[in-house]
């Protein structure tokens, strides 16, 4: 599959990205989806790469995740984690035994020079996942919190405390020299490609990473294909995790109109909520309502081919002009 014939770049971090990912793979013909995934999150752990948001796409994409807990894999077993707890290892990050044979043998790839891009490729062929995967960089870019409870990496602010502590900013390091992924320049310059759609993730923590690295933000700005923004917030609430406790926090209100403001000069159009239609005027972006909550495959489907169909409606130019006005 050649990257340069994808036409249709969805961005996306975890869970629920991965959730409208997974539509747009069922409602395109295989090939036509790419996925440019965050890194933000990645960590080292037990001596490891752990690349939670790549491996959540990649088991959605594959039909192999777990939907219940909405990480990991379905059908897992814990072996290697209960071993572990008896000996008295660290255990706060859950790894099941087939989940770990990832990411063992992603680190053992990149410790033997591989890169990034090119091991997630060939995991994804393994898995028979039709699209295409990009990590939004090779190198390494760490999401860090200035909380109440001092700076924070993300997995020990997300998973080990729960989200809990008060944020007062979000940073991305190693964003500002991170060199943007060289595939995912070339499919945003690529001709076939007709839109891109920022899946409904977190703005700050999945989304946000992505658009710290400079090459990536230019790149995307500079891209005649339409930009639809799928909303994460409905009806003033997160479907799950911290969005909106984020935005409380950094004193964003907490509306669609917020989210097409954090994307000012990258959106073409907002997706939002149909409990939110009467905030469709006040969003400053041509905006499509519909229903947004992902519940079934066919709700997946549903939504996938409205923000298609709206993309199609919006000119490539348009948001270069606003870009520029
Ligand atoms: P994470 O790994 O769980 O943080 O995944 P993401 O960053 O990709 O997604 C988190 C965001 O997705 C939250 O703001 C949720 O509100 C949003 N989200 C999850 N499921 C849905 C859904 O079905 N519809 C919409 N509109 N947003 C969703």
């Amino acid at each position: 599959m050649s990257i340069d014939t994808a036409r249709v770049l969805a961005i996306s971090g975890g869970i629920g990205g991965a959730k409208l990912a997974l539509g747009l793979q069922r409602v395109l013909p295989p090939g036509d989806l790419a996925v440019l995934v965050n890194t933000g999150d990645d960590f080292r752990h037990l001596g490891l790469l752990v690349c939670p948001d790549l491996d959540t796409v990649t088991y959605t994409l594959a039909g192999v995740a777990n939907t219940e807990t909405g990480w990991g894999r379905r059908g897992e077993t814990w072996n290697f984690i209960e071993e572990l707890a008896r000996l008295g290892g660290e255990t706060w990050f859950r790894l099941g035994d087939r989940d770990l044979v990832v990411h063992v043998e992603r680190t053992r790839r990149l410790a033997a020079g591989e890169s990034l891009t090119a091991v997630t490729e060939d995991l994804r062929r393994r898995f028979r996942v039709p699209s295409t995967l990009l990590p939004m960089s090779d190198d390494a870019v760490s999401t860090t919190l200035d909380t109440e409870a001092g700076t924070l990496q993300f997995q020990d602010y997300f998973v080990r405390r729960r989200c809990e502590p008060l944020v007062r900013a979000v940073h991305y390091a190693g964003a500002d020299v991170a060199a943007p992924s060289p595939a995912v320049l070339a499919l945003l310059a690529s001709a076939p490609l007709e839109c891109v759609v920022v899946c409904p993730s977190n703005p700050y923590l999945s989304i946000g990473p992505i658009l710290g690295v400079p090459g990536l933000r230019r790149a995307l700005e500079a891209c005649r294909a339409p930009i639809v923004v799928v909303s994460p917030v409905i009806g003033g609430r997160a479907v799950k995790g911290p969005t909106v406790k984020l935005m409380r926090e950094l004193g964003v209100e907490v509306s669609p109109r917020s989210i097409a403001r954090h994307y000012a000069g990258l959106v073409d159009g907002l997706v939002l909520d149909t409990v939110d239609a009467a905030l469709a005027p006040t969003v400053g972006v041509p905006a499509l309502v519909v229903p947004t909550l992902m519940q079934t495959l066919e709700d997946r489907e549903q939504l996938a081919r409205a923000a298609l169909s709206f993309a199609r409606t919006l000119a490539p130019s348009q948001r270069s002009r606003r870009a520029r006005a």
